[in-house]
């Protein structure tokens, strides 16, 4: 898969089969590809060349099967992107309800079960304002949960936390990935990546430079640029 932003090459024949249930988490330095990887995989850049699949199901790349698809990838950002003139409980709701087509008391029960999860079900009535940032960043997480998603993206999902909030947001995640979710997720938390990815990938200048088990990456990266961003971020 190659992508471009005009003439730059951002990313370079990225060829990555995530195995259902793997937590991968990617590293890199500051414009590598690392966001970009992740919106093209729910078609939300275009690529230029090459596929995008899901399940085995080739995302189209626009037209009406899109979005049943697209529902099929979670995404939270560093910005939490709630509606913010609505209440957590229908931000959570409003996707299931609109996509999924689910009924209204189904979408509300499902929904204070994922808050639940999240460690929030007591925020469910206010608005995402009244909440920590911490707390949005989990709203944010149950929101997507409630598309029942194949695969969840998480894209520096705390840099934007106040250093406090990063734990109940990296938790949240890490129980998430113990209960078999299929997770891709950009930080710089390396305790995460130690503690919860069965695999890293380092990458550098829209390449994958390194693709390894975190016990390995670690240790003994093997390429200078990892080893390089290693020593800066460690
Ligand atoms: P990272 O998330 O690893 O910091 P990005 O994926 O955001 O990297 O960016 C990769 C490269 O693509 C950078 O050179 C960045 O400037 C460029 N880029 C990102 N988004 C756009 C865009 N919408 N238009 C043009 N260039 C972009
Ligand atoms: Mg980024």
């Amino acid at each position: 898969m190659d992508k471009f932003f005009g003439p730059l090459h951002v990313l370079k024949d990225i060829n990555l089969e995530v195995p259902r249930g793997q937590v991968v988490v990617v590293l890199g330095p500051s414009g590598s590809g690392k966001s970009t990887l992740c919106r093209t995989i729910n078609r939300l850049e275009p690529i230029n060349s090459g596929v995008i699949a899901i399940d085995g199901k080739d995302l189209p790349a626009e037209g009406k099967a899109l979005a049943g698809l697209r529902a099929d990838v979670g995404m939270v950002f560093q910005q939490f992107n709630l509606f913010a003139h609505k209440t957590i409980l229908e931000n959570v709701t409003l996707g299931p309800l609109k996509v999924r087509r689910t009924e209204k008391a189904e979408a509300e029960q499902r929904a204070r079960q994922l808050l639940e999860r999240v460690g929030i079900a007591n925020q469910a009535d206010k608005y995402p304002a009244q909440l920590s940032g911490g707390q949005q960043q989990r709203a944010a997480i149950a929101r997507a949960l409630a598309m029942k998603p194949k695969v969840m993206l998480f894209d520096e999902p705390t840099s934007a936390l106040d250093p406090e909030m990063v734990q109940e947001v990296l938790d949240t995640m890490t129980d998430l990935a113990k209960e078999g979710m299929t997770m891709l997720v950009v930080t710089h938390e390396m305790g995460f990546a130690r503690k919860a990815a069965d695999r890293v990938i380092f990458m550098a200048d829209g390449e994958v430079v390194e693709d390894s088990t975190p016990e390995d990456f670690f240790k003994a990266p093997k390429s200078d640029r990892a080893r390089d961003f290693l020593g800066k971020i460690l």
